[in-house]
């Protein structure tokens, strides 16, 4: 079944030093990283994939996201930002927005889902895990404040699907769209790949921050990888989620095209 994929950049993160962000650019000014986020037209509903920073977030920033994470990524707070201001500017109805398909839950990426209350929000168990039962370091990463609206979960474990070697689920019923486990950024993490008359999208999240970690092209930005590092849930497994989608890429580019969540230059290739 067709679909429509919109690329929305829900949220403008702006963390110190450009250079160590972006790879290049001034040391003294702020860098800048996107928060990617899909809205994909199906013939019955509207899905979101990842919800970046929500109306609550900008307006309520260092409440909702913490002090740590407002002075650190300096998000723009600009509401016309947010997901549910784009979806009306492209003449929906929010309401039509009936699935969230969040990546992971951290505050970039989950910050839209109190937007959006009648959705069903799409996670794996272990993802769940980390905002209902957290240990002390999840409860310092994840913001309950987002989630003190009670969110429609619905929790998506059987793997019933095989995607380029990849285990995938489905989660919405005769459309093409899968959650494909990508484990290590956080515990839950998912990719979410969308079949589209150009080939495959994956959305990767923040499996990877830099192209480069993907294609191989290029460095990565000192800063970025410090930040990757010192977040991450698993090193290991980030470590071979990583590797598996640099041998994706490297495999099957031609009928996948790969993006992660935060970087402006993969966002630009689609806009
Ligand atoms: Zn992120």
């Amino acid at each position: 079944m067709t679909v429509t994929v919109h690329h929305l950049n829900c949220g403008s993160l702006c963390p110190v030093c450009q250079r160590l962000v972006n790879g290049e650019g001034s040391l003294l000014r702020r860098g800048e990283l996107v928060c990617h986020c899909l809205l994909v037209e199906t013939p019955s509903s509207l899905v979101l994939v990842d919800t970046g920073l929500g109306t609550a977030d900008m307006r309520q920033p260092v409440k909702r996201l913490g002090k740590g994470f407002a002075s650190a990524m300096a998000p723009k707070l600009d509401l016309a930002d947010t997901a549910i201001e784009q979806v009306k500017a492209l003449g929906f109805e929010p309401a039509d927005v009936r699935h969230l398909i969040p990546t992971h839950l951290d505050a970039d990426h989950a910050g839209g889902v109190s937007d959006f209350p009648g959705a069903s929000v799409h996670v794996r168990q272990q993802e769940l895990d980390q905002v209902l039962t957290p240990n002390l370091r999840e409860r310092m990463r994840f913001r309950q404040s987002q989630f003190a609206h009670g969110p429609k979960w619905q929790v998506e474990e059987t793997t019933t699907e095989q995607w380029f070697g990849f285990d995938a689920i489905r989660p919405i019923d005769d459309i093409d769209l899968l959650m494909v486990p990508l484990p290590g950024h956080s515990r839950g993490h998912v990719g979410v790949a969308v079949n589209t008359d150009d080939g495959w999208l994956l959305h990767c999240g923040d499996a990877y921050f830099h192209r480069s970690e993907v294609s191989g092209k290029g460095a990565m930005p000192a800063g970025l990888k410090w930040f990757e590092r010192s977040i991450q849930a698993q090193p290991r497994q980030r470590e071979a989620t990583r590797q598996r989608l640099a041998a994706l890429h490297r495999d099957h580019g031609d009928q996948v095209s790969l993006f992660c969540a935060h970087d402006p230059v993969e966002l630009a290739r689609f806009r």
